[in-house]
């Protein structure tokens, strides 16, 4: 039952629930993961579900996915539906625990009417510039609202006549009697309803006034008996009046806030609010572009499930926050697709070479091992030929001392194949290099020096006649600075890194590749690791994202 038994490393929130359950507090673990689904969810929210839901499987508990669905200006069902199959995605299952806070809206207004009887909330109607000003500040206590003292029967009629939708938005709001003078801004009489005409993605047009998220949030809690109420750091000052909600209503069950600290990544932001911007302004395709840090962005750019889950525990559950480096995701990232993807070749700027004194129509198929390290992936016979592509950068006319690929004059061997010569070098009218001509060693089928002789540089080729063309697209930081919120003063957007995504149009792959598998990611040896485009790619023009690179990039100064 204990956390120790399982593999998670033991963090503050589960020395908290042993101990709930040494003492006999709980018997039953239950946690929720709440999304507003007012956009996609990010990695960010990985950790929130991983922390969540992982609680609930290790402790034999429950966990619900609760849509907390109180803001319907901003929610949608392509929200709620893209925030479903995240979930699922990252191989949690909340059975028959799907929720909605709007599911208790009646519930929710019956602990409002509770309140205002008891002498705890009361309708106000000053605007809300008003309201500001009467709120004090850090260093000043606030003043009490002129309706403040209104009768219980005044603000039951009022508040009737809100849901009835007799008022305006904004004309009055439900508020709780709590302190202006507290030195908690949260418990300066905080909203509790207000008036939207706004229809909602589930009540449709049954409602005009909705409760507002601290309100809504504690009691949908109270409501699922939730024991430990998860969320980040932000919510510390919210707590009191978490607890006040809980409190003053009669409560189902009491559960207990405890905060841990947000994901942030370096050279990203975190926050649906902003992201929404980066889509709606056309900085990015869509949620799901391949540099979004969403959890649907990072699936299409070739992101596994498990090296999600595993990022999420290796970053740990703290109380502090800090800023992880983006080279920590790809590491969990790379070492996942090390062990399990199938090697093979591809070329990403492509380079002619004709191999002189290889016969005209001859084609070998060569063997080549689709894992080192594992053999029992097997291995697949690759077409040979007189012509065939390399890398652009794989070749220089005039090379540095330590550059070790071909150069002409010099010979390298080509991967699985044979020892190639450079021996004339052909440029077109402008003077680019067009094409390489060279000559083989037959020797060296394979790749052997049957004389021993030493040779450095081993590329990777694929056969021009047999090679299928393909779209490659490479990613680099969507942002160029660390932190692109750290300047208030100037707009994050600035900060966009313009060479985020690059298009390279005349990739050449291997045959096999022709049939590439959708959920299967491949090596491109040398090259790093790619999957097809779940949205472009298409059987007859592929399209392949690189996921990420074979080393670290990013811990280096670029
Ligand atoms: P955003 O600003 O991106 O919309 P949010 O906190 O408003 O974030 P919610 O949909 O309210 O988004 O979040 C659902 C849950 O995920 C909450 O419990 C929240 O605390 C958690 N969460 C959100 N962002 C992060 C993050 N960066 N790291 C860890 N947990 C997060
Ligand atoms: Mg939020």
């Amino acid at each position: 039952m204990s956390a120790a038994s399982s593999e998670t490393p033991v963090n503050f929130i589960r020395q908290i629930i042993d101990e709930d359950l040494v003492t006999g507090k709980h018997d039953k673990i239950i946690t929720r993961f709440p999304p507003e689904p007012n956009g996609y969810l990010h990695i960010g929210h990985a950790k929130s579900i991983c922390l969540n839901f992982g609680i609930a499987q290790d402790y034999n508990g429950l966990c619900s996915l609760r849509f907390d669905d109180t803001n319907p200006d901003k929610e949608s069902m392509e929200y709620v539906e893209s925030i479903k199959d995240d979930v699922r995605w990252l191989g949690y299952d909340w059975g028959e625990r799907l929720r909605h806070a709007s599911d208790y809206f009646d519930q929710l207004y019956e602990f409002a009417l509770k309140l205002i009887k008891d002498g705890k909330a009361y309708v106000d109607n000053l605007s809300a510039e008003e309201i500001r000003q009467y709120r004090g500040t850090l260093t000043e206590p606030g003043r009490d609202s002129p309706y403040r003292e209104r009768s219980v029967e005044e603000n039951l009629d009022l508040f009737e006549r809100m849901r009835k939708g007799e008022f305006e938005d904004g004309e009055y709001l439900l508020r709780a009697k709590i302190d202006m003078a507290s030195s908690n801004i949260n418990m300066r009489d905080p909203a509790l309803y207000r008036i939207r005409h706004t229809d909602h993605q589930m009540t449709g047009d049954k409602w005009c006034i909705y409760p507002m998220y601290d309100f809504t949030h504690a009691l949908s809690d109270a409501i699922e008996h939730v024991t430990h109420s998860l969320c980040t750091l932000e919510f510390e000052d919210h707590r009191p009046l978490y607890d006040w909600c809980i409190e003053n209503v009669e409560p189902p069950s009491r559960p207990r806030q405890i905060e841990f600290s947000r994901l942030a990544l370096d050279y990203t932001i975190m926050s649906k609010r902003l992201l929404t911007r980066l889509v709606d302004e056309n900085k990015v395709s869509g949620w799901d572009d391949p540099r979004m840090p969403t959890i649907s962005g990072l699936r299409r750019r070739g992101f596994t499930p498990h090296s999600i889950r595993d990022f999420c525990e290796r970053i740990g559950i703290t109380k502090k926050d800090n800023t992880i480096e983006m080279g920590v995701l790809e590491n969990s990232i790379r070492e996942d697709l090390d062990k399990n993807s199938p090697r093979v070749m591809g070329v990403l700027k492509s380079l002619r070479v004709v191999i002189e004194n290889y016969p005209d129509d001859k084609t070998e198929q060569l063997e080549a091992a689709n894992h080192p390290n594992n053999p029992e992936m097997g291995s697949r016979e690759i077409p040979f030929a007189k012509t065939i592509y390399i890398e652009q950068d794989d070749f220089m006319e005039d090379p540095p001392k330590n550059f070790f690929r071909l150069a002409p004059g010099r010979e390298v061997r080509l991967r699985y194949a044979y020892l190639i010569t450079c021996k004339d070098v052909i440029k077109d009218d402008a003077g680019n290099i067009i094409e390489l001509r060279c000559t083989y060693d037959p020797e060296t089928r394979g790749g052997k020096t049957p004389d021993g002789r030493k040779v450095k540089g081993t590329l990777h080729w694929v056969s021009a006649q047999h090679a299928v063309d393909a779209e490659i697209r490479l990613y680099d930081r969507l942002f160029d600075v660390p932190n692109p919120l750290a300047d208030k003063d100037s707009d994050f957007m600035l900060h966009l890194n313009p060479d985020s995504l690059q298009k390279l149009t005349n990739g050449k792959v291997e045959p096999g590749l022709a049939h590439a598998n959708a959920r299967q990611s491949y090596q491109f040896e040398r090259q790093g690791y790619f999957c097809l485009d779940s949205k472009d790619s298409t059987p007859e023009a592929l399209v392949f994202n690189r996921t990420v690179t074979l080393r670290d990039s990013w811990s280096r100064s670029k």
